[in-house]
């Protein structure tokens, strides 16, 4: 079964907590924002940020692993993969740094790791490691008023639908992510509208692959040739690399 996360944006009090467990969990530095990425908070090194709005709203933002997703169409060497419990995975080894992840993505959610002399496509991984193990993610862990929860994704989209009946007003009708772009395993509640969260207030229900499969099928032989080619420079690239860090390391 397909699991989720639902953010329920009327408990969040903006504490972070989520944001700091996610960092410690997989030893990611406290960077500097970069003056020409989106001012949201994320970056190769934040893959869950908080951002505020008037009248104390906090809305986290992060991955939504669409359940179709367009950076795993996208990508020219299947680097980015769906697996089955939800999470949109990342390779690191296949990627060739061509970004295309980054420009497909609706929410933009990807990240380069501008800081390394080899980088890398980062974002959150859903806590893949953690939920194929039978647990929950470390950031809704960690959530100390429930504000954001995680579980079977039916039974999250049930809960919010119920939310929503059981308190007339409290809500905006709608559970973000239940069927927008093909639906999302990241779900929200919320009672302000959270069409900033994406490139385009409304995105329609329509998966975006059915919209970039044919754009990418008509990219030329020529140029996936040169894929191939920086695919194979890349490899190269890396490979002189972890020799030199090896050689270093027995020096
Ligand atoms: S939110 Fe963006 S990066 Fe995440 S799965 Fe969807 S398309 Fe991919
Ligand atoms: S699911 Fe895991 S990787 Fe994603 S934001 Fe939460 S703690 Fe970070
Ligand atoms: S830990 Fe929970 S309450 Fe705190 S900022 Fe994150 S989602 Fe909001």
């Amino acid at each position: 079964m397909s699991k989720a996360i639902l953010t329920d944006i009327t408990k969040c009090i903006g504490c972070l907590e989520c944001v700091k467990v996610c960092k410690n969990t997989y030893g990611l530095e406290y960077d500097v924002p970069r003056t020409w990425q989106k001012n949201d908070g994320l970056s190769a090194q934040n893959w869950t940020a908080v951002l505020q709005k008037p009248g104390k709203k906090y809305i986290r933002k992060q991955c939504r692993h669409c359940l179709e997703p367009a950076c795993v169409t996208v990508c020219p060497v299947g680097a980015l993969h769906k697996t089955a419990e939800g999470a949109v995975m990342y390779d690191s080894d296949k990627c060739l740094g061509c970004r295309y992840c980054m420009m497909a993505c609706p929410y933009g959610i990807p990240r380069y790791d501008w800081d390394k002399p080899v980088p890398y496509i980062r974002k959150c991984i859903m806590c893949y490691p953690k939920i194929k193990n039978g647990e929950q993610p470390a950031c809704t862990a960690a959530c100390p008023t429930e504000a954001t929860i995680f579980g079977e994704r039916d039974a999250l989209i049930a809960e919010a639908h119920k939310r929503i009946k059981e308190t007339p007003g409290k809500y905006i009708d709608k559970v973000w992510g239940e069927h927008e772009i093909g639906g999302t395993s990241v779900l929200y509640l919320s009672d302000i509208d959270l069409g900033f969260l994406s490139y385009q207030p409304h995105l329609g229900n329509t998966p975006l692959p059915n919209r970039t499969e044919p754009a990418m099928k008509a990219v030329p032989i020529a140029f996936a040739g040169m894929g191939g080619l920086m695919y194979g420079l890349n490899w190269i690239i890396r490979r002189r690399m972890d020799k030199q860090g090896k050689k270093e390391n027995e020096e």
